[in-house]
Parts: structure tokens; C-alpha cells; sequence
């Protein structure tokens, strides 16, 4: 209820608030009608308290916009939840993969799909992929289908690989390998090898892709996330993930605000989205189109993210476009209104990138459309002033370099794995990095991200390039007000100030006032969307 006295409806007060870079640390903030009503000291906002306000009382702990993770897969995360974790913290050897498929092969009737995603044989006993036969032992009459964790590979039993229509006699399809031991498929498919699966596999229904998005998204909610990008839309059901979300919002079953990047190139959707008027920026506050979004090359950590230097393998990792297509591509999306986000981690992709959209955008109109570079990983300070010039946002993942830093020092080497993912550098010259996760590649826990950013900390405990260590101030701006920049929706969401919506997170302590490892230990106790408690560890709000 909004008080009609023009008193706030609620007040947060008792410890630091956040309320973004420039507007810095506020005492009080009162809420009114689902918007930030002030934001100050306790003096000059305290009047504006009533008889009827809801009062929380923040008791030392710190309040921040809430999360706004840019680049991130919910569909994705929700749905990994129903398959099997064969993660390094689930397992820890081939025979652990096996007797999970097993036991869940006892529960399900025969022919049902057992899909499991996120093993990794380099942190394995033997390291060693699974193969058909080990699986085929537990599971002769389920198909299976495993993930590697980095998306590029997986392993099928003979189930699987019959429903696929791969056998001895297939060949290798353009751009994927068939890994073969004696002529004979092992069952590990690796890069466009693995789309004869996806497509042998049942596509899910739009409720059960309501079901990941509601799962996926109050997930979010825990962690303090009130806004986010599906950075490509129409991967896992083509037009089904737009008709999910939406079915999603009309039921009260989308728990956060989403920005959806249509899946663009020959598989995509953004054709369809074009044809059907759903262009960058229609929408709700829940729910809105976000950019078109394509790849240019794949991983560094699977070396093939397209490089100007040699792996220490010696290739240079793929280019999927050549310029011209590239160039087509964005100039094409970019004159049809849309913002254009391009998924580009090597510095051979990132240059081809940026000549496209300064092709595209001839005319001085790039940066007031946003055009992005996802991942954007390993980038030299020439680009980086190119990308300023044209007003490229970087939407990266400090993360990476916990989770595939160890990986980086083996494939780039050390001087080019300490200038990779540059926070310090782009946050300085104002390039606005919008820091997110790429959830389920790695942890959507933004607390992890956070610590990743500040430490540059491998998992094997080596530090890449500590000149890149943002501040805390820097990382928060990066992952919350960076973020709503880079969906277009700053004008409404990232920063905490008269006018802007209320979406804030309140932490379980302040971690201004503890050492940089504790973040790892901190956690969201409350969310707030447009002023309503949406999720509240402790039920301390009435
Ligand atoms: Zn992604």
C-alpha cells in the first residue's frame, strides 16, 4: 500500500546502502510505491517516515542494487537441474558417472532419455572421458547423453548414438568429430558432431521450460539477482523459449526481470522475431527484447577462440564467419533497429568484430545503440580504444579466470593469460564492462563472481595479471549498474536513486569491512523487486 501522505512505504535503514558509483554510500532510503522515494542521510530522510511504514532494519549489513548479470543461460540452469551433476564436486572418476546413470536408470521406464552435464576428465581419476561401453553396462535400454562442462563435447551410449543415426559407417559432419577406437564410435562427440543428438532428443515442452525458468529464476532471487540476460534465446526450442517466457509472466511464474537476446545466424531465431515485430526494447519491465546475438568463434579454454598468435598447440582457433558474412550479418541486424551482441573471445574475433559493427555504423550511430562484445576475452589495448570510439560494451566473466585461468596458463601462457578479461583497464576508461556469469558455465553465485574479480585467483590458486583487480565499488558497479547499461535499462534499474526502481539486495554482512576471501562466504539474506520482498532467508520481513 502507498501512503497517500506522501510518506515512504518503507524505509531501509541501520546500515551502509550502496546506491551506485557516483551516488556512493547512503545512510536511509525510502521507498515509495515501488520506487526509490530518497536516499540520503539519516537526518534528511528520516521525515519521511509515517505511521505507516514498513521498516527494515538492515543491522550493520549492506544494501546494493540488486544483481544485474548480463550474460547468462536461465533456461539452461533450470533445466540442469533435472539432469544428472556429474560435476568435479559430484564425481570423481568414470565408475562414480556410471552408478549415478545407473541408479537412475532403475527409476525410469525404459526409453526415457538419462542426460546428465558438467564432467570434466582433466579432474578425474584416469582422466578419462566416459565411453558407450561403460555406459552401456548400467543402461541398455535408456538412451544417455553426458556434457563435457565446457559445452563443446559430450559422451552417448549405443542407445543414444542409435537414435542419433551415428554408427561405424557415419561420417564426420562439417565442423564436429566422431572420436572412433578401432573405427568404432566411442561415443564422445565433439563440437557440431553433438547437434545429431540434440535433435534425436525430445524438445521440451514450454511447460516444462516454465518449470526451468521459475526454478532457474528463484535461484537468482537467493543470490541477491534481480535482473538478468538469456544470452540466446531460442537455443534450446526455437520460438518455445520466447513463448515460454512470456507464458512465464502471465502466469506470475517469471521471478526475475529478464532481458532476452534472440539467437541470431542460420539456426536462430531472430529472423522470426524481426517478422513478428519483436524488436530491441518492446516489451514489459519483466520481460523484454533484448539484442540479437551471434557467435564468432568458440572457447580459449578448448582452444578455439580465433587468436592473431598460436596456441601452444600451435592452431589459432576458428573463425565461424568470414568478414564478409560477419560484416552482412551486423549491418544487416544493426539497420533493422536491433542492438547486436556478438560472441567474440579471441583477439582475432574481436578485431573482426569491431570492423563490422565501425562498417555497420558509418554514420555515428553505434554507440547510442549499445552493440556489445560477449565474453571478450582476450583483448589488446588497440581494440580497446576502438571499442570506446564506437561505443562497444564488453560483457565479460571475472569468473573465467578462476574457473579457466589454470587452462589459460597451459594454451596462451602466461603474459597473454594476466591481460585477459581486463575489469581494471575497461572500468577505468569508462568502457562500462557489464560483469555476469555465463551461468551454467560457471557459478551463478555472484559472490563467487565478485571474488574472482577482486583476486584474479585461479582455482589452482595462481593470481592472473594483479593489476586487473578491481576495487569492490568497481566490481558492484560492474555487476549491477554496468549491467543495466548494457540491456538498456539503466534509465530504470542499477543504481539506487530518486525515481529509479527499487530492486535491491541486502547482503548477510558488509563486505566493505571484511578481507576480500570472505566474500566468498557471503550471501544475499533479502531481494526486493519494485519494493516487494521477493525472497527473505531469514522471514525477518513481515
Ligand atoms: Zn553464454
Amino acid at each position: 500500500m502507498t501512503p497517500i501522505d506522501g510518506k515512504a512505504d518503507t524505509i531501509l535503514s541501520g546500515g551502509p546502502i550502496w546506491c551506485g558509483l557516483a551516488q556512493g554510500t547512503a545512510e536511509v532510503l525510502a521507498l515509495r510505491g515501488g520506487k526509490v522515494l530518497a536516499a540520503g542521510r539519516q537526518s534528511d530522510v528520516e521525515m519521511l517516515a509515517g505511521p505507516g511504514t514498513r521498516r527494515i532494519d538492515l543491522r550493520g549489513r549492506l544494501a546494493i542494487p540488486a544483481f544485474h548479470d548480463a550474460h547468462m543461460h536461465l533456461m539452461t540452469l533450470g533445466r540442469r537441474a533435472k539432469s544428472l551433476d556429474i560435476s568435479p564436486g559430484a564425481v570423481s572418476s568414470v565408475a562414480d558417472i556410471v552408478q549415478l546413470v545407473g541408479a537412475r536408470a532403475q527409476s525410469l521406464a525404459p526409453g526415457t532419455w538419462i542426460t546428465g552435464s558438467g564432467y570434466d576428465h582433466d579432474r578425474m581419476v584416469g582422466k578419462r572421458h566416459p565411453t558407450r561401453w561403460d555406459l552401456d553396462k548400467v543402461s541398455p535400454d535408456h538412451p544417455v547423453w553426458l556434457g563435457r562442462c565446457c559445452g563443446h563435447m559430450g559422451v552417448a551410449n549405443s542407445a543414444a548414438l542409435k537414435l542419433a543415426g551415428i554408427s561405424r559407417d557415419t561420417p564426420n559432419p562439417p565442423g564436429g568429430v566422431i572420436v572412433r577406437e578401432n573405427g568404432e564410435p566411442t561415443g564422445l562427440l565433439q563440437e557440431r558432431a553433438q547437434e545429431a543428438m540434440h535433435e534425436a532428443m525430445p524438445a521440451p515442452t514450454v511447460e516444462e521450460l516454465v518449470e526451468a525458468i521459475e526454478l532457474a529464476g528463484r535461484r537468482c532471487l537467493s543470490y541477491g539477482i534481480g535482473s538478468v540476460m538469456d544470452a540466446c534465446v531460442g537455443m534450446i526450442g526455437g520460438w518455445s523459449d520466447v513463448a515460454a517466457y512470456e507464458a512465464a509472466e502471465r502466469a506470475g511464474r517469471l521471478p526475475v526481470r529478464m532481458t532476452m537476446a534472440m539467437g541470431g545466424g542460420p539456426a536462430g531465431i531472430a529472423e522470426e522475431a524481426f517478422a513478428k515485430g519483436y524488436l530491441t526494447g518492446k516489451g514489459s519491465g519483466m520481460l523484454r527484447v533484448g539484442p540479437v546475438k551471434f557467435f564468432t568463434d568458440g572457447s580459449a579454454g578448448g582452444c578455439t577462440a580465433a587468436m592473431s598468435k598460436p596456441y601452444t598447440n600451435g592452431e589459432r582457433g576458428v573463425l565461424i564467419f568470414s568478414d564478409r558474412e560477419l560484416d552482412e550479418m551486423v549491418g544487416h541486424y544493426h539497420r533493422r533497429g536491433f542492438q547486436v551482441a556478438v560472441h567474440a573471445i579471441g583477439d582475432a574475433a574481436i578485431d573482426q568484430t569491431i570492423r563490422s559493427f565501425d562498417k555497420a555504423c558509418a554514420d555515428g550511430s553505434c554507440s547510442h545503440r549499445r552493440h556489445r562484445i560477449e565474453h571478450c576475452g582476450f583483448i589488446d589495448e588497440r581494440q580497446m580504444g576502438e571499442m570506446q570510439r564506437l561505443g562497444l560494451i564488453p560483457a565479460p566473466q571475472p569468473v573465467f579466470v578462476r574457473d579457466f585461468g589454470d587452462t589459460y596458463l597451459n594454451v596462451v601462457g602466461e603474459q597473454r593469460s594476466a591481460g585477459c578479461y581486463p575489469m581494471a583497464r575497461w572500468q577505468r576508461r569508462g568502457l562500462r564492462p557489464a560483469m555476469s556469469s555465463d551461468t551454467p558455465v560457471s557459478d551463478v553465485n555472484p559472490f563467487v563472481n565478485l571474488y574472482a574479480a577482486l583476486s584474479r585467483t585461479t582455482l589452482g590458486g595462481e593470481v592472473l595479471g594483479a593489476e586487473e583487480r578491481l576495487t569492490l565499488t568497481e566490481a558492484l558497479s560492474a555487476y549491477t549498474e554496468n549491467g543495466a547499461y548494457a540491456c538498456g535499462v539503466d534509465d530504470r534499474l542499477g543504481t539506487l536513486e530518486p525515481g529509479k526502481v527499487a530492486d535491491i539486495a541486502v547482503l548477510n554482512g558488509d563486505p566493505f569491512q571484511a578481507g576480500v576471501a570472505d566474500l566468498r562466504d557471503v550471501e544475499a539474506d533479502l531481494t526486493l523487486l519494485a519494493g516487494r520482498v521477493v525472497f527473505d532467508r531469514q522471514g525477518e520481513v513481515r
